[in-house]
């Protein structure tokens, strides 16, 4: 249940026996989903966020869970993850956040799914596949996106009008929320330039008679920052409810430090020794010999490497925990495995359990020290886990 389908298609000829897996707590999970609810207060809805396999956490696992806690809007990026996500829920609300692509309105209409928009060729698109089915006007809602300093989805105010042409009173469409996307959460002057902006097509809006049921701005990290609290105001002055749509937050990461939070790391990601191995002084490891052993040195294998998403530049560099201990990577990470030097551990058997994000003993490695380590952020950490490693829904 907790395998993605994609992941199923590939990987069907044979159970999982290979010692990878990816750990996803339920309880920390659902700690952070009330977490944000809480700091989000009774004004505003919070939209979970689990496109990308849910930022590699396994959607299926993660929607149940949230769905039960209370979730009752959901966040994808396109219309696959939307169906696949209609199977198992089947009356949640699911937001298509990347707009709608050529062929994909019928599947919009069929599922019941909530697309953001904010071109005329979705419009036109939706509107064709709504006439066919001769749905009744209004009975389609659609979440406009504005362009407020993102210059990536959205309409632009000078193309505001124009686009609305598409929603008269006949039309089978209906805009439910009017929505945007902030750019730099950790700078407050940036976000309020954004929001001036956003006020202004607000404004057009209500100046055409459209009455919106939501006001959707703000990911995880402007909910944790507060630097858009202003628009719950402007939602209550139209007669509307904030919506936040949180993503990383949900599994435990903030760009500002986690623990600043109080968020909880959701995922785990784990192997197992599978072989040991002593090599003497002046003896090389793994491609290209980048590792010459300095001393008698004791490799261990890990049946893990880049295919998986362990990111080859953490070779040399980066570390597992082994025993409660740091072991680090020796020589070039592999496709599919890569040695570690546990030549200063106690001890070390075939089978031991190696954490590459997780927490043994009293040591702790998070994904935003993988991406530290690699230049990168979190999120790509976590979306990077490769489809071949099982999420495991563990407490
Ligand atoms: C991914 C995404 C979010 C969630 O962002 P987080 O930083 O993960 O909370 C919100 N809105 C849109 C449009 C997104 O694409």
């Amino acid at each position: 249940m907790t395998t993605s389908s994609s992941e199923a298609a590939i990987y069907t000829y044979a159970p999982h026996t290979r010692p990878i897996w990816a750990e996803v707590s339920r309880r920390r999970l659902l700690h952070n989903y009330r977490l944000l609810e809480r700091l989000a207060g009774p004004d505003a809805d919070l939209l979970a966020v689990i496109k990308a396999n849910a930022y590699g956490h396994g959607f299926e696992g993660c929607a149940l869970a949230l769905a039960a806690a209370g979730a009752q809007w959901f966040g994808v990026t396109c219309v696959e993850e939307a169906v696949g996500l209609r199977a198992i829920l089947p009356s949640a609300r699911i937001l298509v956040m990347s707009g709608v692509y050529p062929g994909e309105a019928d599947a919009v209409l069929d599922h019941q799914l909530t697309p953001v928009v904010w071109d005329a060729a979705h419009l036109e698109a939706l509107v064709e596949a709504a006439d066919r089915r001769r749905a009744e006007a209004g009975s389609v809602r659609v979440h406009l996106e504005i362009d407020s300093g993102m210059s990536r989805q959205g309409v632009h105010l000078k193309n505001l009008l124009l686009l609305l042409d598409h929603f008269d009173p006949g039309s089978p469409l209906r805009i439910e929320a009017a929505m945007t996307h902030f750019h730099s959460p950790d700078d407050a002057a940036a976000t309020h330039e954004q929001i001036g902006q956003f006020t202004t097509c607000l404004k057009v809006l209500t100046q055409h008679g459209i009455r919106l049921k939501f006001v959707s701005a703000g990911s995880s990290a402007d909910l944790l920052e507060g630097a858009s609290a202003d628009v719950n105001q402007l939602a209550t002055e139209m007669g509307a409810r904030r919506m936040y749509r949180t993503g990383i937050g949900l599994y435990g990461y903030a760009p500002s430090g986690q623990e600043e939070h109080g968020l909880q790391p959701v995922l785990s990601w784990k192997t197992r020794v599978v072989s040991l191995r002593d090599i003497a002084e002046g003896v090389t490891a793994g491609y290209g010999a980048t590792f010459r052993a300095q001393r008698f040195t004791r490799l261990a294998l890990l049946p893990i490497g880049y295919a998986d998403g362990l990111n080859r530049l953490l070779s040399n560099r980066g570390s597992v925990l082994i025993r409660g201990h740091r072991a680090t990577i020796a020589g070039r990470i592999s496709m599919d495995q890569t040695m570690v030097d546990v030549t200063d551990l106690p001890r070390v058997d075939v089978g031991d359990e190696a954490v590459l994000i997780g927490t043994q003993a009293r040591e702790t490695i998070t994904a935003a020290d993988l991406a530290q380590c690699t230049g990168t952020i979190a999120y790509e950490v976590l979306c990077n886990i490769g489809e071949r490693v099982p999420r495991v829904m563990a407490d």
